[in-house]
């Protein structure tokens, strides 16, 4: 079953229902909010064989859920970054043009889009100006900004949300998931059920989370070598610093939201530590250190080194304290 999107699908459905389905569609939107399930629900919409569609028990609906349906190819992933290659893009642009094998439609995914290079979408776009009436293009990414505008003008955006804390609980418990589980990641990613459940099934994001919590500890009780220690730990790798400076960003967003309205959502992974921070940090203070983590941020996509960015980080969350 697929939780959150309501208005999303029911406008895709309400398109192809009135036979004016664009044929070049773009899911984008925070890694782990559905986008892969977004585009099988799709493929399935295209596809099934009944009038409800999709239905999910057809045998349509059944070979898309399990990636085997010949007619719905999910582009292959490949190299250090994760993009496509050259090779992948201009078979699939050749075999768009062949005929479906059994239906009357052909759906290609390209998903995570965000490392696909310019070379790969400059070949793509020439089928996407002019698709054949029978193929169909679902790209997904975390962001907008990872297709050129070029290619963006060409599809129909849709945004893609987190559904609610209720909703990930059921989706969760319907995985097989522990409830203790489920309530303690649903705690730390509320909405984001690819992110709960990676955080149920990952020791490695329990623990970037732990360090989250602990660092918002040591600058509330301006523990200055506790932090130093913190972000020492934190920085074995360059994706796992990224992951856990992500955190503390949100921590302290969530703290300056939380400053204005103790009602609104938190975002973050320590919505307790937010709620501290909010009532020790003044409005402007706040503002600073939100905006050192997210320099530290760019920093650290930037390859400045890692130790040295860091430490200057804890030094100006500790300074003038
Ligand atoms: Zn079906």
């Amino acid at each position: 079953m697929l939780y959150g999107n309501e208005n999303l699908r029911s406008s895709l459905i309400k398109m192809a229902n009135g036979d004016r389905l664009a044929q070049c569609i773009f899911f984008y939107g925070d890694k782990g909010t559905g986008k892969k399930a977004l585009s099988r629900w799709f493929a399935q919409l295209l596809l099934c064989e009944n009038q409800n569609a999709p239905c999910g028990h057809c045998k349509n609906c059944k070979t898309i859920q399990n990636d085997v349906h010949p007619d719905v190819v999910w582009a292959e992933h490949s190299g250090k970054l994760g993009g496509f290659s050259v090779n992948t893009v201009r078979e699939i642009c050749a075999d768009a043009f062949v005929a479906p094998n059994s239906g009357d439609k052909k759906i290609y995914i390209f998903d995570d889009c965000d490392k696909m290079d310019i070379r790969s979408q400059n070949i793509l776009l020439k089928v996407i100006e002019e698709p054949p009436a029978f193929t169909y293009f679902i790209f997904t990414a975390a962001s907008v900004q990872a297709l050129l505008p070029t290619i963006l003008s060409r599809l129909i955006p849709f945004g893609v949300s987190e559904c609610t804390e209720y909703e990930a609980l059921q989706a969760l418990d319907e995985m097989g998931f522990a409830k203790e589980d489920a309530k303690d990641a649903v705690s730390c990613f509320h909405g984001n059920i690819g992110r709960c459940k990676d955080y149920i099934e990952n020791e490695k994001v329990r623990q970037l989370v732990a360090l989250t919590k602990e660092a918002v500890r040591c600058i509330i009780e301006k523990r200055e070598y506790d932090l130093l220690r913190v972000f020492y730990n934190g920085s074995t790798d360059r994706n796992e610093t990224t992951a856990f400076i992500g955190m503390l960003e949100k921590v302290f967003r969530d703290a300056l939201v939380l400053r204005m309205d103790q009602a609104l959502p938190c975002i973050s992974c320590d919505p307790d530590g937010a709620k501290l921070l909010a009532g020790r940090l003044s409005s402007s203070r706040g503002q600073h250190f939100h905006k050192c983590i997210l320099n530290a941020y760019a920093s650290i996509n930037a390859n400045v080194n890692l130790q040295l960015t860091l430490s200057a980080l804890c030094a100006e969350l500790m300074m003038g304290r």
